[in-house]
């Protein structure tokens, strides 16, 4: 029987990209359209894929960096002020204050002299221990190591389907999960001191993990590498892969 369900790929490049969009994803159900992460090229790559803010119904955020959260000042006042809708936010309690604070008050937390929060743009759901349903899926948020004292996640849908976000190698974290299918954070060309490298995930993961992940968040020149990403890994993720899920 053909799963209602999809995950698909809205981008798949690192913070620099020109060709593949921020990494970013969603989540397609009976529930609605979950996108986790909302990236300063969201519209642009939604628009890419047939969507719109109209079909965003919520949002699930990794982390407070730009390629995963600038995209929010535009989803909140296209959704406040033009759709009259205010989309589910599911967010970790750890990123709250840096994603309102920090991050959008600056432009959001003012109309017309009037102070708003950040509740009155978006409809708030904080996580408890670690895990949230959407629809007939439940989603696990998990703990990854991205930037020093910064706190990051990926999730895990219904230990099918584990979706790292950006991470260093997490060998201590992926070998304890069950799952089928995985997207994980590689720099291919190049080396980052906050992010997956295609050789320290060869390293660190057995290959069996490895072949079950499709490598996401990779730069433009990511060629330049000549690495062997099919003999290793699952392959490369692309702006409009489709998973369905079970
Ligand atoms: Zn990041």
């Amino acid at each position: 029987m053909q799963s209602e369900s999809q995950f698909k790929i809205i981008g798949c490049g690192n913070s620099e990209s020109l060709s593949h969009f921020n990494n970013n994803a969603l989540l397609a159900c009976s529930a609605g359209n979950l996108m986790i992460d909302c990236g300063h090229t969201a519209k642009q790559a939604l628009h890419q894929q047939g969507y719109s803010w109209s079909d965003i119904d919520a949002v699930y955020i990794t982390h407070v960096h730009g390629d995963h959260v600038f995209g929010l000042e535009r989803l909140a006042f296209e959704s406040r002020f033009k759709l009259n809708t205010r989309p589910t936010l599911f967010l970790e309690p750890s990123l709250e204050v840096d994603l309102w604070e920090h991050t959008l008050k600056g432009s959001l937390g003012n109309i017309n002299g009037e102070r708003q929060k950040l509740t009155d743009y978006f409809d708030v759901k904080l996580i408890s221990e670690n895990s949230f349903r959407y629809g007939p899926h439940t989603i696990r948020s998990i703990p990854v190591d991205h930037a020093p004292d910064k706190a990051a996640f990926g999730i895990l849908i219904d230990n099918y389907l584990f979706y790292s976000g950006d991470t260093k190698a997490i060998p201590e974290v992926i070998n304890n999960l069950t799952f089928e299918i995985g997207f994980h954070d590689a720099s291919i060309a190049d080396a980052s001191p906050v992010h997956a490298h295609f050789d320290a995930l060869q390293a660190a993961y057995p290959s069996d993990v490895c072949k079950k992940l499709f490598l996401m968040s990779y730069e433009d020149n990511w060629q330049l590498a000549n690495k062997d990403i099919r003999g290793v890994f699952a392959g490369l993720a692309y702006q409009g892969q489709m998973v369905a899920l079970p």
